[in-house]
């Protein structure tokens, strides 16, 4: 069995009662079977904690008025960890924050950004990511999986991760060139050309093509009314999701009014003045590759399972998008000002809401496909 994780994967350590947000609140717990039965077996004094903590009938854990797990005391530390110690922690809590997407034979092991923590490492990260590769016992075959497809999806996510992290290229240029690549494997693989694919792969790297998604950029180019749209569009969508906190709709109405409600000019202005600023001052746009990155490597080889390649490109490239505008809203609201706890709270709230709500993530990939973004209008 193949696994791969990130190279930062090993500097993460939880941080328990000195996270500014943690995980053990805000959302439920789904305790899976195997924990949910030693629970039951549980002896000892911590015996009526457990019992009063479960909600045996629903297999999650009971939930207090502001929605903190049971189990979590006033120091925000867990109290079956300090009681049972770590091998009591059900399976989600234990893997926490840590994700993984299985493939016959290979797992591919991300960290979330959903926790504050993970998110400062990679936004204090100014090197381009890498993943790192190693081998355990074990096979496995899988009934239905198409091993030609998945490794050309790898080799396609291989490509675009080398695009994405060239930063002798405007990050416009190298998101141009992603969005073209899945866009052309995506007809390839709905004609069933994946024997071709190679040469989309191999294409979208040349120089020929940098130029080609240059020109076309510049003979494309949306008008200021036409971005502004295109823009307040794609972040009213972000209201057709689940909302799984109450805050999250406060953020989103405060930062549509800062951005959008002045008209198309003045949006402009804020952008350029903004992008000024993310240039001068902060890392910004190493910050937004790496959320490509991370959302590249996360979804996109999940399209052997549905053969959404196009709509997870997209996904990713929108909801780096969703990040920036909401960098960009607070900035605003700050008077020109961000700091870097803004830019991981932004980001870890907008990966909680999205990234772990299977509704959210399978709505918006519909969106991706009613909506098409056209790649070429950058
Ligand atoms: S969100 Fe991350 S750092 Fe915070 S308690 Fe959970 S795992 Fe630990």
């Amino acid at each position: 069995m193949q696994y791969t994780i990130p190279d930062y994967y090993k500097e993460f350590t939880c941080i328990a009662d000195k996270c500014e947000d943690t995980c053990c609140a805000g959302w439920k717990i789904v305790i899976d079977k195997k924990s949910l039965n030693k629970y039951k077996h549980v002896k000892g004094k911590f015996w009526f904690t457990m019992l009063k903590s479960v909600d045996w009938i629903r297999g999650i854990f009971r939930q207090d008025k502001e929605k903190r797990c049971a189990f979590l005391n006033d120091c925000n530390l867990c109290e079956m960890y300090a009681n049972l110690g770590e091998k009591s922690l059900c399976k989600t809590c234990r893997l926490y924050p840590r994700h993984v997407e299985e493939f016959e034979d290979v797992r591919e092991i991300t960290l979330s950004i959903s926790c504050p923590e993970v998110a400062r490492i990679l936004m204090e990260k100014k090197e381009p990511v890498r993943f790192l590769t190693y081998e355990k016992e074990g096979e496995e075959e899988y009934e239905e999986f198409d091993p030609f497809l998945y490794s050309m999806l790898v080799d396609a996510r291989d490509a675009m991760l080398e695009i994405l992290q060239d930063r002798e290229h405007s990050l416009k240029i190298r998101v141009g060139l992603i969005l073209g690549m899945a866009h052309d494997l995506q007809g390839r693989f709905n004609r069933e050309q994946l024997f071709s694919c190679e040469e989309v792969i191999e294409r979208y790297q040349t120089k020929s093509a940098r130029k080609f998604v240059r020109k076309l950029w510049k003979e494309e180019k949306p008008s200021v009314q036409e971005r502004w749209e295109m823009a307040h569009k794609m972040f009213r969508e972000l209201y057709e999701l689940e909302l799984l906190r109450e805050d999250w709709d406060m953020l989103l109405m405060e930062s549509e009014e800062l951005l959008y409600s002045h008209g198309a000019d003045a949006y402009k202005g804020i952008s350029s003045d903004f992008k000024r600023w993310a240039k001068e001052e902060s890392n910004i746009q190493i910050q937004a590759e790496q959320l490509l990155v991370y959302f590249i490597f996360t979804y996109f080889c999940g399209a052997v399972y549905d053969g959404r390649i196009y709509a997870k490109v997209q996904m990713a490239v929108i909801s780096t998008f969703h990040i920036y505008e909401l960098w960009k809203a607070r900035w605003i609201k700050n008077e020109g000002e961000l700091t870097p706890e803004e830019i991981v709270e932004l980001m870890y709230r907008y990966s909680r809401e999205i990234e772990h709500s299977d509704k959210n993530l399978e709505r918006m990939e519909k969106m991706m496909l009613r909506d098409r973004l056209p790649w070429y209008r950058g």
